[in-house]
């Protein structure tokens, strides 16, 4: 039997780079995307083929780039599996952001999900099946100081989930997003002991998430019921 493909954004490393070890376990062939670290992404990719006897391509593209992503759809034939990964933060007071900021947020973090989406969903249609992962952020459920744009953009995607999974459902598509509180990667990485001992003691779970937390609860997803959807799933500890 054919294995089932799956489309990974934002797999270099962090939450993505779990997700995609996660499927290829689980059988899965992956696209593996990244903007710019191809040669890390290229031996994630030598890794999980040689462990899990699957197949991994990676591809460099640019997900707040429509043009770049229909470059990314010209290698795939196939797709089950969508989870729109990347995404970046700006930390700031709004009144010091610049238009190019706002719009490099908007457009990596919210615009992706069409510029993605819409190439993926047809190969969906035709098999009256697939499943769309969006990682959002708690900040798009109750906002942060901040991180106005940021908040938006995720708030925005939680928006595009609901609507998408109402418009896929009559085909048997399911689409979810996992809203994450604080996962220990690269993004926060900024905060020294100090801080993340206070930020810690705001989590009622006492600690930060783990990447393969995210990743399981996404092959749980996938696999889970197809009358899920259209859900934002808040996995942060107790936290907000
Ligand atoms: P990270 O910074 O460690 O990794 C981000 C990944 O996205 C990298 O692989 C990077 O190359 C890729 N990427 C960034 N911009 C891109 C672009 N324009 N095109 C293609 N790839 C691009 O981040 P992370 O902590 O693993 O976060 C992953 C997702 O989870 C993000 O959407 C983030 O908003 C969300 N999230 C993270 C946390 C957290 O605490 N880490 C909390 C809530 C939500």
């Amino acid at each position: 039997m054919e294995r089932k493909k799956a489309l990974v954004t934002g797999a270099s490393r962090g939450i993505g780079r779990a997700i995609a070890i996660e499927l290829a376990k689980n059988g899965y062939d992956i696209y593996a995307v990244c903007k710019s670290s191809v040669q890390i992404l290229n031996s994630l990719c030598c890794e999980l083929e040689n462990e899990y006897g699957i197949r991994a391509q990676a591809i460099q593209a640019d997900v707040a780039d429509a043009g770049s992503i229909d470059f990314l759809f010209e290698q795939i034939s196939d797709v089950d599996v969508v989870i729109n990964n990347a995404g970046i933060s700006y930390i700031g007071l709004l009144t010091d952001m610049s238009e190019e900021e706002w719009h490099t947020v908007m457009d990596t973090n919210l615009n992706s999900l069409f510029f993605i989406c819409r190439k993926a969903v047809p190969f969906m249609l035709q098999k009256r099946k697939g499943k769309i992962i969006n990682i959002s952020s708690v900040w798009g459920n109750v906002g942060a100081s901040m991180e106005v744009a940021y908040s938006a953009s995720k708030g925005g995607m939680n928006a595009f989930t609901k609507a998408l999974a109402k418009e896929l459902a009559p085909s048997n598509i399911q689409v979810n997003a996992i809203a994450c509180g604080v996962i220990d990667t690269e993004m926060n990485h900024g905060f020294n002991e100090e801080e993340r001992a206070a930020l810690c003691e705001e989590i009622p779970a006492d600690r930060f998430g783990q990447t393969t937390e995210v990743a399981a609860l996404v092959m749980q997803l996938i696999q889970g019921n197809e009358y899920l959807t259209g859900q934002i799933i808040t996995l942060d500890g107790g936290w907000t």
